[in-house]
Parts: structure tokens; sequence; C-alpha cells
């Protein structure tokens, strides 16, 4: 069984965005790229599945510019067998990035994509959940758990209040949450060895993806600035100031 698994290139989560002065996005000139780390759980979710002996090929697929090439690779060092670039200079939105997975989906016939619940970039989670009404498949979005057996994967999920399980039939589409597993420290032979793995290019246009944005950004601006607090001399003061001033939101 083959496993697909859609990796983005993002802001490094210890990077602390700016704004550009137009307002127009955030500004990404040289600042530190990485793998978004929900994908990453989404690869060695993938790679231990592979190990285990339930699958046999993991696919690491990227859609963006042609430095996604290096976010394939990391996918590679952490254990996927092989790469797909779906290279592409445009704003590549969820649905755009729903549409080319569909394709993808079509042309290699995974039984399972594990996809990140969320790219930490824009925040938007919603392409795995795209993925699955454009291709018709069930989905477990925020797995904490997964276990595949009998033509069949189960999953626990996250949601409010608590832990739900599904079992859904293959093929299937899952969303990683962080709890699923701790991805494993990529090592430098492993490094070495990804740099061979075989990496496909392609055009969405290869795939018959338009990729047109749908989504127009208006205005991008810096959270307003939150005021500075007060120390209060004693616990008398505090109530009194909780009494008086404090506001419920
Ligand atoms: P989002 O819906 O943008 O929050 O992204 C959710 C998940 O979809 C990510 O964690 C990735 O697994 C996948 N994804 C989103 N954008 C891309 C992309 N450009 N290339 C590959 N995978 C992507």
């Amino acid at each position: 069984m083959k496993i697909l698994v859609p990796v983005k290139r993002v802001v490094d989560y210890n990077v602390k965005v700016r704004v550009k002065p137009d307002g127009s996005a955030v500004d990404i000139a040289n600042v530190k790229m990485s793998m978004n780390p929900f994908d990453e759980i989404a690869v060695e979710e993938a790679v231990r599945l592979r190990e285990a002996g339930v699958a046999t090929e993991v696919i690491a697929v990227s859609c963006g510019v042609t430095q996604c090439q290096e976010t394939l690779r990391t996918a590679m060092a952490i254990g996927a067998d092989r790469a797909i670039l779906v290279e592409s200079t445009e704003e590549l939105q969820p649905l755009a990035v729903a549409k080319i997975l569909k394709a993808l989906v079509d042309k290699e016939q995974p039984q399972l994509i594990i996809l990140g619940k969320q790219a930490i970039d824009d925040d938007s989670n919603q392409t795995g959940q795209m993925l699955a009404a454009l291709a018709g498949l069930p989905q477990a979005t925020f797995a904490s758990k997964v276990t595949v057996a009998d033509g069949k994967v189960t999953v626990s999920r996250e949601v409010d209040g608590g832990s739900e399980t599904l079992s859904l039939t293959l093929p299937a589409v899952i969303t990683t949450d962080l709890r699923l597993n701790e991805p494993r420290y990529v090592t430098l032979p492993n490094i070495m060895k990804a740099k061979k793995k075989p990496m496909e290019t392609l055009k969405p246009a290869d795939l018959g993806v338009d990729v047109t944005p749908r989504l127009k950004t208006l205005k991008v601006a810096e959270p307003p600035q939150r005021s500075a607090g007060v120390k209060v001399p004693d616990v008398k003061t505090l109530v009194e100031k909780l009494k008086t001033e404090a506001k419920v939101l």
C-alpha cells in the first residue's frame, strides 16, 4: 500500500514574522524556511507504517516554488521513498493544493493520504478536508493515533472535550495532530541517502489543474500592541481593581 504525504514549506516556527511595509503580505525575504511541523509528524507516521510492514511506499509531495525541493529532501531524510514537486510560482491557496493532490491521488492511487492538520503560515486547516471532498474519500482530522488493519484505518482524534475514535474504509484522508508522534531526528547519513532518492517535477498544468487564486488578500497587519500591565502593592488593591476596573471581554 502506498501512502501520499503532502508537505508544505513554511516560515520556520522560531521566526518572528514581519509584515511588508506596504501591508500586502508577510515578508519572507531572507527568512528561515522549514517543513510545516504537522507535516513532519505526517511523514514520521507514514514511515513508521512502512517500517511496520503495513505500507510499501511513502511518497512526499510539495506544491510551490523550486526551493520546496529542500522540504522534500527533508521528508526523504526522515524516510520517504520518493518525492514529487508540483512547481509553481503562483500563490497556492488550499483549494488549488487540494485540486493538485486530488489529481495525484488519481495518478498514484495511494491507500492513505496523511496531511498536517494545518500549515502554520496561513493556519487555514482546509486542505485535507477539501481533498477528501474532491476525491470522495472518508476523512479523519486531528489524528492522535492511527492503526491500519483489514482494509480499514482506525483513528483516534482530538476533539473538544476529549477523544473520538473513527473507523474508515481505505483509501482515506488523515490529518495529523501534535500528539500523534514525535518525529525522529534526521541523521547525516540519512540526509546523504535522501540526495539519491528520486524526485519528479511536474507543473499544475501537467495535472490539468488551474491554480488561479480565488481569494484576494486585502491587507495584512500586525496584531495591535498589548498595553503594559500594572503592579499592585497588595491583595486589597487587587480585589478593589478587580471589582471596579476589570471587564469581561
Ligand atoms: P492548510 O489547509 O493550508 O492549513 O494545510 C493543511 C495541510 O495541507 C498541510 O499541513 C500540508 O500537509 C498540506 N498542504 C497545504 N499546502 C501545501 C503545499 N503547498 N504543498 C504540500 N502540501 C500542502
